[in-house]
């Protein structure tokens, strides 16, 4: 079924963690726009021969402009905001940076796009930002008020004719497929300290509010090849790439959701819903 889907990320590389149901839905004739709020300008780069500083965000665009051509989704899109960096560095004080933007020029931003896009489905963050980067936090945030707002004629009305989207999400990655991923890190000697933010020891607290499990296991080639794209990030001798087929796909084949809007609260025990686009209806196309 012909849909429309916008997924709404903060960085280069975060379209990763759901880039198998982006793929799911662009290949099935749903038409898929990925918007990234900034283009990663602050990241460290695997390889200082790769990009300075001062080139870092235009790297980083290119390389998602790659791994938007190698998955097929349709569209890609910026927001124009500046990477804040990770909570605490200096760089969350720039100006620029997406979290000191006032929250109704993110979300009027926000807004016009949902307006200007008309997608029936909307991804973002879970609030927690997945491991508390400020950039996902804000952006589950502003994406979360932009839904309801995008329908509601009165607000932002300079931001174009008002569109309700049938569905939020907001995108999970669960405990379980990190640790899949770090034991295998571990019992190949690899330092796995900066997986500490992840609270890996610790209770997943989203776990139980998921709502859709989509089994993208048999793209997971495909998943990595987009990865690949990211190469500041993932290039070199990075464990993302070394890791064996069979440990990624446990890792990463599974992907999750929460249904937001309409509220939907899981029946523990019960399947996952297997389908973003379950229950929505595509009449506009008759219009
Ligand atoms: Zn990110």
């Amino acid at each position: 079924m012909p849909y429309r889907l916008l997924a709404i990320f903060a960085h280069p590389d975060d379209e990763g963690a759901v880039s198998g149901s982006l793929v799911r839905y662009a290949r099935s004739g749903s038409h898929v726009t990925l918007c990234s709020v900034t283009r990663g300008e602050v990241g460290e780069s695997s390889d200082p021969a790769l990009a300075t500083r001062e080139t870092m965000g235009q790297v980083r665009q290119g390389e998602l402009e790659c791994a938007v051509k190698t998955l097929g989704i349709q569209q890609l899109r910026f927001l124009g905001y500046r990477d804040s960096g990770m909570a605490g560095s200096a760089e969350n004080d720039d100006p620029r940076a997406f979290v000191q933007s006032p929250a109704t020029e993110a979300v009027g931003r926000i807004v016009a796009l949902i307006r200007e896009l008309r997608p029936h489905i909307v991804i973002t963050f879970e609030p927690g930002g997945w491991y508390g980067h400020p950039d996902h936090i804000a952006a589950s945030r502003h994406t979360t008020t932009a839904y309801a707002a995008a329908g509601d004629a009165t607000a932002y009305p300079e931001a174009g004719t008002a569109w309700q989207p049938q569905r939020l999400f907001y995108a999970a990655i669960l405990k379980e497929g990190w640790r899949a991923f770090v034991e295998w890190q571990v019992s190949q000697g690899m330092d796995v300290s900066s997986f500490g933010a992840f609270r890996l020891d610790e209770p997943d607290p989203m776990a139980a509010l998921i709502t859709h499990g989509l089994d993208c296991s048999a793209d997971a080639p495909l998943k990595r090849q987009g990865l690949a794209c990211h190469r500041t990030q993932f290039g070199g001798e990075h464990q993302m790439m070394r890791v064996p087929d069979a440990v990624f796909r446990a890792a990463f084949g599974h992907e999750h959701f929460v249904q937001v809007q309409p509220p939907l609260t899981p029946t523990p025990g019960a399947p996952l819903i297997e389908d973003l686009c379950h229950g929505v209806n595509d009449d506009d196309h008759a219009r």
